[in-house]
């Protein structure tokens, strides 16, 4: 078996269509090499490795010595170079690379080869001993922290000391023997921690590190990370070993992050930063503030350092024709990595850029303009969930706002909430709902399930393409990067901000589109519908099959609504229209009545305004369909608490105190959400849905005729599990129909049902006789698939994701081999009964992009979900066509 693919020289065994077996990077490299780009030479060692090397307890396949010896000797071959050279070593990188990235979640070793011999030998082929030196302790200090778990602060804390003692400041202050001196250090430090000492043979160094990066798969952050990612956990790493190049060989050399366009705002033009003199992950780090590669960039940063067009115009249009060169192959916006070692460009990485929303859709439609890019894939390339970030608030520029500092706009969006300094803080405050904004020198993967728990992000520290700014973006939070004039104290638990004092617990407002800290809560405006998200969201209606309609209960959300371009509502639930005010006396009234008459005068008051809301809604949707649900909730809930609560209604109605309080002990019930309910209610208690279906009916006929554009309305009548009970309550709407249309009035009404139960799932066949449309109800469905409640799952479900035994909430996706196999089933007996049966859902998951595209799947005719996901369910839906 071939376990070991090589690259460079403008040669490669491998390419891009090869993620699977040698990981995101490696076919990334391969394909660069393939394409003449100046990629140092290599190879990628599978995935397939991983597996084998995990599931035979750390061995590793025979022959893969034999291909890993024979692909160091191609490196050689082509850098003139020899692994273990005294003279002219050979130095290589082992770098991780899964299938998807997990930035910074794996490990990397760097100037691997180098020892006591070697490094003389790099100092005299390099003319700069002092570069080598420095190169031997960042090995002997990566080495030990990846493979022999000695971890870097042993090492900073010695470089610390030294520096102490010889009144040095920075590290480009010290001289050969000073690292020759911490390096003697660092080699007893290892010895003392790890009690062996740190290897000089390149080969044991080779293959320990190598061993070390597919372990590194399995460390607590990477599982925690591809967790969160939806990750699975067998797709395994692959191991990149590589040709050093050097970003640390003084004033001509450096190492930078571009990406293709501007990732934030999604602008035309190469984006991101360098390091003049550096290494590695020395940019990312946020150790240093790194300098624009451009001027444009410059200027928009607000940096005072010199730009990299304007230091090295030579490399930078090189730069900007291996941007050219990328985009063109790839069609997408790419994230790269490069070195400058004296004056030579070298690519050592290439990958789809991460963006926010809005520069995904600004690249996805300039890419069709530019004829990069078919509409159709234009649909493709914005992700449903990302829309999210686009739709909600941003702060409202008029408003009065105090400024307290400002750095980088690393993720856009606005967010105010309370100051927390911890991961942890910010997890634990969320888990009682509360917003916390979370402030950090700078962020690491450590910090991971805060940064989710917080609705924004500060650091105080690092760049754009800092991990705070890069994991912010993906994660959709607002993120302010780098401001400098923020000085947190962990210990002390507050931050100073020029000159202001600003404790945990305080609330402050962060705009992470323009990079301003806000003290308090500023207001925010409605975002910018028009443009590109227009332009995008016109294409993705070109190719969905499924209908998009909106859960809207209220004049407010059915505008909303309307602005993201929902095609009608699909569920408008009436029971709040029984709480409010003075309503909620009336339905206690109803409840507690003692006979039909009493009943029916209860609910007359209730009547009219009824009417209102549903003809308010009716003039808003102007003849689209609006689906109304008739009352579903427990009687349970309805029945008066408190002694005051039952006073007033025993007035009201004109009832002894003592009647109340006996009735309402005989109606509370034990589990209401499985008691006395939806149609239940409608059968028991006829004169409730006769008065909603009046209200409904008198409603639209009132809108018909003032607007002169028939309403369509269809009552849903929620909680069937029987079609007799479908039968009765449709006969009895019918027969209001017939009362309140007389002929030629202009509203139109057809009656269906809610699948919510098992039972109607399965007996769908006989249900649809009755009724002209099915709504599945996926919430419910789902609690009384797996006999769960929703609102007490909370305690025992993460356990279950956890142990991994059911894949997701399934309150958030679709439980698609349960749930879904009920649907299935409900959708295929319907539709023999009655072959144009409208078969919608209306739960959460109509506006989950993954459950979306299982409905499309399913053959449903539309999905209904709340106004803020009706893009996100549009976007899907076109996706799911394609
Ligand atoms: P990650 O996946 O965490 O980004 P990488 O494998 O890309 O890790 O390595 C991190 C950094 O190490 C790179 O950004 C690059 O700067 C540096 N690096 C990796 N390989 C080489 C190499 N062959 N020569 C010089 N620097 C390298
Ligand atoms: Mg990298
Ligand atoms: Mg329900």
């Amino acid at each position: 078996t071939k376990y070991v693919y090589t690259f460079g020289n403008g040669k490669a065994d491998g390419d891009r269509s090869m993620k699977i077996l040698l990981g995101g990077k490696g076919a990334g490299l391969a394909e660069m090499s393939a394409l003449g780009l100046p990629v140092p030479p290599g190879f990628t060692i599978t995935t397939q490795v991983c597996t084998w090397f995990t599931n035979n307890v750390g061995k590793y396949p025979p022959n893969l010595d034999l291909q890993v010896t024979e692909s160091i000797a191609a490196i050689e071959q082509i850098t003139s170079t020899r692994f273990g050279d005294p003279h002219r070593p050979l130095l290589l990188s082992v770098r991780s690379g899964s299938r998807v990235s997990m930035p910074g979640m794996m490990d990397t070793v760097l100037n691997l080869g180098l020892n006591d011999t070697t490094v003389q030998g790099l100092a005299s082929d390099s003319r700069d001993p002092r570069f080598a030196y420095d190169s031997y302790r960042r090995f002997i200090q990566m080495f030990a922290d990846v493979v022999m778990g000695v971890p870097h602060h042993h090492f900073e804390h010695i470089l610390e000391q030294h520096k102490r003692a010889c009144r040095l400041k920075l590290d480009t202050d010290l001289a050969v023997e000073d690292w020759q001196q911490i390096i003697a250090k660092y080699k007893q430090k290892i010895h003392s921690e790890a009690g062996r000492d740190f290897p000089q043979d390149p080969h044991t160094q080779l293959w320990h590190s190598i061993t070390a990066v597919f372990r590194s798969w399995s460390n607590a952050r990477a599982v925690t990370y591809r967790k969160l990612q939806n990750i699975p956990n067998d797709w395994g790493t692959a191991v990149n070993v590589q040709a050093m190049v050097f970003g640390n060989m003084g004033d001509t050399s450096a190492t930078g992050v571009a990406f293709t366009r501007d990732p934030s705002t999604g602008g035309n033009a190469l984006y991101g930063e360098y390091l003049v003199n550096a290494q590695g992950e020395d940019v990312v780090a946020g150790i240093r503030t790194p300098q624009q590669i451009t001027l444009a960039g410059k200027a928009a940063n607000r940096s005072n350092l010199p730009s990299m067009e304007e230091v090295m115009p030579g490399l930078f249009h090189e730069l900007n024709a291996v941007r050219q060169t990328l985009e063109e192959h790839y069609s997408d916006m790419q994230d790269i990595e490069f070195t400058i070692q004296r004056g030579k460009l070298y690519i050592l990485q290439t990958r789809t850029g991460k963006r926010t929303a809005r520069a995904a859709l600004k690249i996805a439609c300039d890419m069709v303009d530019e004829g990069l890019i078919t509409e159709d894939q234009a649909v493709m390339r914005v992700d449903p969930g990302s829309l999210n970030q686009l739709l909600h608030p941003t702060i409202d520029r008029t408003a009065e706002r105090h400024v307290l500092a400002s750095g980088l706009a690393a993720s856009p969006g606005a967010a105010s909430g309370h100051i927390v300094f911890s991961a942890d803080e910010a997890e634990r405050l969320a888990q009682g709902g509360e917003k916390t904004i979370l402030c950090r020198t700078e962020t690491s993967p450590e910090d991971i399930h805060g940064m989710n728990a917080a609705v924004g992000i500060v650091t105080s520290r690092g760049g754009m393409t800092s991990h705070a700014a890069v994991v912010a973006r993906g994660m959709g939070r607002p993120c302010v990067a780098g401001a400098s004039d923020v000085n947190i104290d962990y210990n002390a638990n507050f931050m100073e901000v020029c000159g202001r004092i600003l404790q945990e617990g305080d609330i402050v407002t962060i705009d992470g589109g323009s990079g301003e800290i806000m003290l308090g809560q500023v207001p925010t405006t409605e975002p910018e519908l028009s443009g590109d998200f227009s332009r995008l969201m016109g294409w993705a209606d070109k190719w969905r099959k499924l209908g998009v309609l909106v859960n809207a209960d209220t004049p407010e959300d059915c505008r909303k609504a309307l602005e993201f371009g929902a095609e009608g509502i699909g569920l408008c639930r009436t029971e709040h229209m029984f709480f409010e005010g003075v309503r909620i006396v009336a339905m206690r009234e109803m409840i507690l009545a003692k006979n039909v008459e009493e009943r029916r005068k209860a609910l007359r008051k209730v009547l009219p305004m009824q009417r209102d809301d549903f003809a308010e809604i009716f003039r808003l949707m102007e003849g689209r369909p609006v689906t109304i649900r008739l009352l579903d909730p427990p009687l349970h809930e309805f029945l008066p608490h408190t002694e005051t609560e039952m006073r007033t209604v025993a007035s009201a109605a004109g009832l002894s105190l003592e009647y109340v309080r006996e009735q309402v002990s005989r109606l509370r019930e034990t589990n209401p959400m499985l008691g006395h309910r939806g149609c239940r209610v409608g059968i028991t208690y006829p004169e409730v849905y006769e008065m909603q279906t009046r209200a409904i009916l008198e409603a639209g006929a009132m809108v018909g005729k003032e607007t002169g554009v028939d309403v369509e309305v269809e009552i849903m009548v929620p909680f069937v599990g029987v079609e007799a009970e479908l039968r009765i309550v449709k006969e009895s709407i019918d027969k209001v129909a017939e009362d309140v249309l007389v002929k030629g009035k202009m509203v139109h009404y057809v009656v269906g049902t809610m699948i919510e139960l098992p039972r109607a799932a399965l007996n769908a066949g006989k249900i649809a006789r009755q009724a002209r449309f099915f709504s599945f109800g996926t919430n419910d469905l789902t609690q009384m698939a797996f006999g769960l409640s929703r609102d007490d799952a909370g305690n025992f479900l993460p356990t279950y994701e956890k142990r991994g035994i059911i894949e997701a909430d399934p309150f958030v996706h679709l439980d698609e081999e349960g749930v879904g196999e009920l649907m299935r089933f409900a959708v295929e007996r319907g539709r023999k009964t009655r072959s144009d049966l409208k078969v919608c859902v209306c739960g959460e998951h109509g506006g989950d992009a993954k459950s979306v595209r299982f409905c499309h799947k399913l053959g449903l005719d539309c999905v209904s979900c709340s106004p803020y996901r009706v893009p996100i369910a549009r976007l899907a839906a076109a996706q799911a066509a394609l």
